[in-house]
């Protein structure tokens, strides 16, 4: 992991999809996961728009699961977003089941700030990690 290398360094967290990765929901979305399962995914994922930058130091902590991983981190190259890490929830769960992922991690990594677009779990955040500045962003995509 890389991020042992940047530990001294002040680095900030950022949700994936409605953050740094557009997140478009599609009519169509039931059927073709239904009936193209990974293949859906693949497709819907990688025509996705970059809508965030980060500058600075940052890592990713994403509510995707880690099945997803090679499509997220080809994504990323596509469009130079370079995270120092890209932290996947081990499998598919609720918004709950994310947003205690993420304080997790958001804990275990020792983060100052971090950047959520989901109001949900953005609340849930600011309860689990009373200490860390928790953002609110609202990106168009
Ligand atoms: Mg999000």
């Amino acid at each position: 992991m890389v991020y042992s290398e940047t530990k001294l360094t002040v680095i900030s967290g950022y949700d994936l999809d409605g953050t740094i990765c557009s997140e478009t929901v599609w009519r169509i979305d039931g059927f073709m996961y239904k009936h193209f399962g990974m293949l859906w995914a693949f497709l819907r994922h990688i025509v996705a728009k970059p809508i965030m930058r980060p500058l600075e130091n940052f890592i990713i902590i994403t509510g995707r699961p880690a099945s997803d991983r090679w499509y997220t981190e080809l994504w990323l190259k596509m469009h130079r977003i370079r995270p120092k890490d890209l932290y996947m929830i081990p499998q598919y769960g609720s918004k709950i089941t994310v947003a205690n992922y993420k304080a997790k991690m958001i804990q275990d990594l020792n983060l100052k700030a971090y950047f959520e677009n989901d109001v949900e779990i953005y609340t849930q955040l600011k309860i689990l990690c009373p200490n860390v500045k928790i953002f609110l962003v609202h990106v168009k995509g």
